[in-house]
């Protein structure tokens, strides 16, 4: 992918702010950032959605890894997650560290928020059900 954003990251061609990385994925900063140390976590091979990521299982044991480390060694009470699949057409998934209290908090609610905001809809309780009847596997 000649012009994904994420594979010139991958490639070295963007620089970006590193958290974490082995031979397959990759950690960096989200600079448009919820709370300090919002962090991308990506697969180096481009695949757009993370549903559609090798081995998905490994890929979120990297994420885990960075998540450990935000809440056993940085103290962070929670670490918030979220793929949204919208924004960047390259696998990511959002790692958001806070203590559910102050600032941060409230920023990071007020920014999923805006990402949000005109992307979704809700659904009303007729097509939530009728949703749920057609993609059950139950
Ligand atoms: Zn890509």
């Amino acid at each position: 992918m000649d012009n994904c954003i994420f594979c010139k990251i991958t490639r070295g061609e963007i620089p970006c702010y590193k958290i974490h990385e082995n031979d397959k994925y990759l950690a960096f900063l989200d600079l448009a950032h919820f709370t300090e140390g919002h962090t991308l976590v990506i697969p180096k091979k481009h695949h757009t959605f993370v549903w559609d990521v090798d081995n998905i299982g490994e890929y979120y044991s990297f994420a885990q890894e960075i998540v450990d480390h935000y809440r056993n060694k940085l103290g962070y009470k929670y670490v918030d997650s979220a793929t949204f699949g919208r924004d960047v057409p390259h696998s990511h998934i959002h790692l958001v560290p806070h203590n559910g209290e102050g600032s941060d908090w409230e920023s990071a609610l007020v920014s999923i928020g805006d990402l949000q905001k005109d992307r979704d809809r809700w659904l009303s309780k007729e097509e939530c059900e009728e949703t749920q009847e057609k993609f059950t596997l139950l």
